[in-house]
């Protein structure tokens, strides 16, 4: 970020003299003193972001950690726009997605909220209250385990994005993986009721993967009971708490199974590449 520092330094160098020769060709406009430009930013490799928690962000103390995590091969220089809200520019592609496409991520147990900046848009009115999380979907009954189906259960959680590819691979599931849009604003669901048109309605549950931290009293992400604003005006005895640590999806031991490379995971043989195996859970955004 030398690049931007110099041109900084040389725009503040500059002192305006009455003088009738030459000329003064500005390359690039600061804007007032008091807002720092963005010029020098290469709006197409820039993410923006804000933590999910309200509170004070250790500026310098986030900047190591986030490289640390991402491990950028072209580096990463990191802006604070505002004092919950920065500026990731990358300097290759390669960087970006792999940030963007990664798992979720968070720092001090406080979740990134993270998007990609479109060109021409104002990275201080960039949307930043929906967040992207993998969903497990329980006891869909059988008959109801269609593709269609699932994304339409996506679609009632938040906004479907994508179904695991090893969700149909199986002979049986536990569950179903889905990867749905969120509003952060809104309490996670924790059921809902399903059926199709002559039937009867029964429940099916979902659990998140790598849920960020969320109020067992509203369901809301960001802030732990302890800290609910519930408890300024109810006693806590009569608190109910709706929502619980049961909503977060356990998490998937890595261990790749040593008999896989032998056992078939369906009945069909006719087109199948040996090489190809999808195990059980893999895709997952961790
Ligand atoms: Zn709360």
């Amino acid at each position: 970020m030398d690049q931007i520092n110099n041109l900084v330094n040389a725009i503040n160098n500059i002192s305006l003299e009455d003088d009738d020769e030459g000329g003064l060709e500005i390359i690039s406009d600061l804007q007032t003193e008091n807002e720092q430009s963005l010029d020098g930013f290469n709006a197409k490799l820039c993410v923006v972001a804000r933590f999910l928690s309200e509170g004070q962000v250790d500026f310098p103390a986030m900047q190591q950690t986030m490289a640390a995590l991402w491990k950028p091969g072209r580096g990463v220089y990191i802006k604070d726009l505002e004092p919950n809200l920065f500026l990731f520019q990358f300097f290759h592609e390669v960087d970006v997605k792999r940030v963007i496409e990664g798992c979720s991520w968070s720092f001090n147990r406080r979740a990134l909220i993270m998007r990609r900046l479109q060109e021409g848009e104002n990275p201080r009115s960039v949307d930043l209250n929906t967040m992207d999380l993998w969903v497990q979907v329980y006891d869909l009954k059988i008959g109801f385990m269609t593709e269609k189906i699932i994304t339409e259960v996506g679609n009632s959680i938040g906004k479907f994005v994508a179904s695991c590819p090893s969700n149909f691979t199986g002979v049986w599931r536990e569950y179903f993986r889905i990867r749905v849009t969120i509003d952060v604003n809104k309490p996670l669901k924790k059921r809902m009721k399903i059926k199709k048109a002559a039937d009867d309605w029964y429940w099916i549950s979902f659990k998140y993967e790598n849920v960020p931290l969320f109020c067992f009293i509203y369901g809301v992400l960001g802030h732990f009971e302890k800290f609910c604003s519930r408890l300024f005006d109810t006693r806590e005895a009569d608190i109910v708490k709706p929502y619980g640590p049961w909503m977060r999806a356990p998490l998937k031991k890595q261990v790749k199974p040593i008999g896989e490379k032998w056992l078939r995971n369906s009945l069909v043989i006719a087109g199948r590449n040996p090489e190809s195996h999808s195990y059980h859970g893999e895709g997952s955004s961790n």
